[in-house]
């Protein structure tokens, strides 16, 4: 059974099922203003290679990812722009989703909005003003979190730490707060709604929902009380996860059982990506110009609790990783592929089982490559069982190899086999500017003793 690190208990410990054969599983969505950035795909990636696993093994997975689509980076937008606040949030999610899309990442199970749950969310917030874990103050109602028990088990800090660091001074009534952590349920709005500012009308006043409510609404409806595991990146552990927590625990509701988060993603530093790509923390941009497999390929090297350092280097490496996987998988089309290699495929499962450890996976695969590729030189039968078992794993990866040729135009070619003269009359300087000039049109470029291949 799969053992996951548990942020709540901090140690690795069996990801236990509510259900046998099914799993339940929460993931904080984006908040749509903007376009996906390369830490929007990290988490994505890491969770679309976690359900994609747990699939392969034989469980029905259940994975809710919601939309915020209320929130005050929206209505700023809206507000500068001049423009109605959910034609920005439509545009956005289309968006972000086109750019999960391109980088494989399956669709949630659930996509819930803010929107479709404001009445929830204020049935929520009235049962803990019942319950005396909320208050009503000039600006807003506010959660008490010294009403919970054991408030800071995500963020690793006592109430007393957070009092003596000052908590969170930027929330806005914070002098009206009984204590620093104190975090806001619902914003009044003081003026009347527009096309650009919006507002729904509660029993406090009218106002809209703060952020950490709708995902405690969300996930229990959709999954239900104690579902299995709650994901995000690790920048949403505190206070976003905690305050969901709380609220939930405040309600005497059982919440996640597990809590799973991921690294963030770094940039190389003194090293840029690219200059023909501008933003390079956009994924739509990142997609257009590389191989959009190659982004999921440097994850699947790192782990996930790991920073990840995204730059020039490493996506070249991967890129040609990739160049690497899509010619074996062309010369393996001419084998018969048979069952994978039991050996192989008990190796993938115990990585993946021990906190997914999915650089162990990929070592493994290239070794397999390799043993493979030795097979099909020699001729062994055992050759269609090894490339049955790269299939089987690169495919329970979400990496889909391409057994194709290229789509490369005739010019491209010509570039192609330019270098291939080159290279042939040991004119490696004018080998490598051609070389240079396909990579900057986009193309992955391998040269082997056979020649040169291009692929996007
Ligand atoms: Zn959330």
């Amino acid at each position: 059974m799969l053992h996951l690190y548990d942020t709540a208990t901090r140690s690795v410990r069996e990801l236990a099922l509510r259900e046998p054969g099914k799993v339940s599983i929460y993931l904080c969505g984006p908040t749509v203003y903007g376009p996906a950035h390369l830490g929007h795909g990290r988490a994505t990636l890491t969770y679309d290679i976690l359900r994609r696993y747990l699939e392969w093994t034989g469980l029905d997975v259940r994975l809710v990812s919601n939309v915020t689509d209320i929130e005050d980076k929206i209505i700023e937008r809206a507000t500068r722009e001049d423009r109605p606040w959910d034609e920005i949030t439509t545009e956005c999610e289309a968006m972000w989703f086109r750019a999960m899309d391109g980088i494989g990442v399956q669709r949630p199970t659930d996509i819930p909005h803010a929107t479709e749950y404001v009445k929830q969310m204020i049935e929520l917030i009235g049962a803990l003003i019942e319950r005396d874990a909320a208050y009503v103050t000039d600006d807003g109602v506010y959660m008490d979190v010294e009403s919970v028990d054991d408030y800071g088990a995500l963020a690793f800090q006592s109430l007393e730490d957070m009092r003596a660091g000052g908590g969170d001074r930027m929330v806005v009534g914070a002098a009206q707060k009984r204590h620093p952590a104190d975090f806001v349920l619902w914003k009044f709005t003081h003026c009347e709604p527009t096309a650009s500012d919006p507002s729904w009308p509660s029993p406090w006043g009218a106002g809209r929902p703060g952020w950490h409510s709708e995902c405690v609404v969300m996930s229990l409806d959709l999954l239900g009380e104690g579902f299995d595991l709650h994901c995000g990146g690790q920048d949403l552990r505190f206070p976003h996860h905690e305050n969901e927590r709380a609220q939930a625990v405040a309600l005497g509701k059982t919440f996640a059982h597990h809590w799973m988060h991921n690294g963030f993603v770094v940039d190389a530093e003194g090293e840029k990506m690219s200059k023909s790509i501008g933003n390079v923390s956009n994924l739509l941009d990142l997609i257009e110009h590389y191989d959009p497999r190659a982004y999921r390929l440097v994850l699947l090297q790192s782990h996930y609790r790991s920073p990840v350092k995204m730059g020039q280097a490493g996506i070249d490496q991967a890129v040609a990783s990739l160049a690497g996987l899509d010619a074996f998988a062309s010369r393996a089309a001419a084998v018969a592929i048979g069952d994978s290699d039991p050996a192989v495929i008990a190796a993938f499962r115990a990585a993946m089982e021990d906190d997914l450890d999915t650089p162990k996976a990929m070592a493994l695969v290239f070794d397999t490559v390799r043993a493979a590729n030795s097979a099909i030189d020699a001729g062994e039968a055992a050759a269609g069982s090894l490339v049955g078992a790269v299939m089987e794993i690169c495919s329970a990866f979400g990496l889909e190899l391409s057994a194709g040729g290229s789509d490369a135009s005739d010019d491209v070619l010509a570039k192609a086999s330019a270098l291939d003269q080159a290279r042939a009359d040991r004119d490696y300087v004018a080998a490598d500017a051609i070389r240079s000039e396909l990579q900057a049109d986009g193309w992955n470029v391998e040269t082997t003793k056979d020649g040169t291949t291009v692929r996007r």
